[in-house]
């Protein structure tokens, strides 16, 4: 039997990138899921199906927008009353969007933090209450480097994902006392995704360069290793945080980053 079998998680944001990939890690584990996100609804189904068939656990989906704070209680009724307990919640959704302060949209500020940084708080608020009475929980948010450290044109991001941060700590101390109770953060560097392929075609068109030298030119300005996080590595250390043994590890913030923040 694999060690979270019995057990339960919904994932934010895990149509694609890091949250499929941590979704499809819980999975393995014998953990049942609840995925959420935007996307193809043809794409999505199948995604579901392949995860139930090839980890046989129970995957559900529930498409809440997460700027939307009524949407958020709807999911976590959703999910405690579809998976029957809500034992493991990975809050993940996240956007970017890249620009000088002075040149920054303010819509896409309002709706950076409605997502990078409320929806985890509103998720968390109605979480919480339900991992106390279980008597079992694990909440683990998806900072960034950015969570530790600054980079230019990137004010919106950055101040997400250190408030996200900060909401680990504070909710790690809120329920350190509560049996079993963790809150802890994972703070990746550059993985290869949607939203980093993103950034990679802006750089290239700006600087005229092709994709592959703009990648690299990311890399070089900030990740030592040279080399991006895989997305199944992020899951590797989501399924690490929810064994038993981490159960004494709890307000803190994992760097996955190949040294990025050593610097
Ligand atoms: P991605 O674009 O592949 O995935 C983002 C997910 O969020 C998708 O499933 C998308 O459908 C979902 N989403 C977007 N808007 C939503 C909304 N309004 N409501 C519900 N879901 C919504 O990106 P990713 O790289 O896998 O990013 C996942 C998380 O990891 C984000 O929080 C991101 O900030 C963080 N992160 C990414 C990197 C990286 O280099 N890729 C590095 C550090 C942190």
């Amino acid at each position: 039997m694999a060690h979270l079998t019995g057990k339960t998680a919904l994932i934010t944001g895990s149509t694609s990138g890091i949250g499929l990939a941590i979704a499809k890690a819980l999975a393995e584990k014998g953990c049942d899921i609840m995925l959420n996100g935007l996307g193809d609804a043809k794409e999505i189904e199948q995604t579901r199906q392949a995860i139930k068939q090839e980890y046989q656990v129970k995957a559900f989906f529930n498409g809440a927008d997460l700027t939307k704070s009524h949407e958020i209680e709807a999911l976590i009724q959703d999910a405690h009353q579809r998976l029957g307990r809500l034992d493991i919640l990975v809050n993940n959704a996240g956007i970017q969007y890249v620009n000088p302060v002075e040149k920054f949209d303010t819509i896409m500020w309002d709706k950076m933090v409605a997502l990078n940084l409320s929806a985890v708080f509103h998720t968390t608020h109605h979480t919480v209450p339900i991992m106390k009475e279980q008597g079992w929980g694990r909440i683990i948010n998806i900072a960034s480097a950015h969570g530790l450290v600054a980079s230019v044109h990137k004010a919106g991001y950055v101040a997400c994902k250190h408030g996200v941060v900060g909401l680990t700590k504070v909710v790690g101390l809120e329920t350190a006392q509560n049996d079993n109770v963790t809150v802890n953060a994972i703070c990746p560097g550059f993985v290869y995704t949607e939203l980093i392929k993103k950034q990679i075609e802006i750089i290239a068109e700006r600087d005229g360069m092709s994709f592959e030298d703009a990648k690299k030119q990311l890399l070089v300005e900030k990740q030592p290793s040279l080399e991006f996080v895989q997305p199944e590595e992020v899951g590797a250390l989501a399924v690490f945080l929810c064994q038993e043994e981490a159960r004494q590890i709890t307000g803190s913030s994992y760097s996955i980053d190949g040294g990025w923040t050593a610097q």
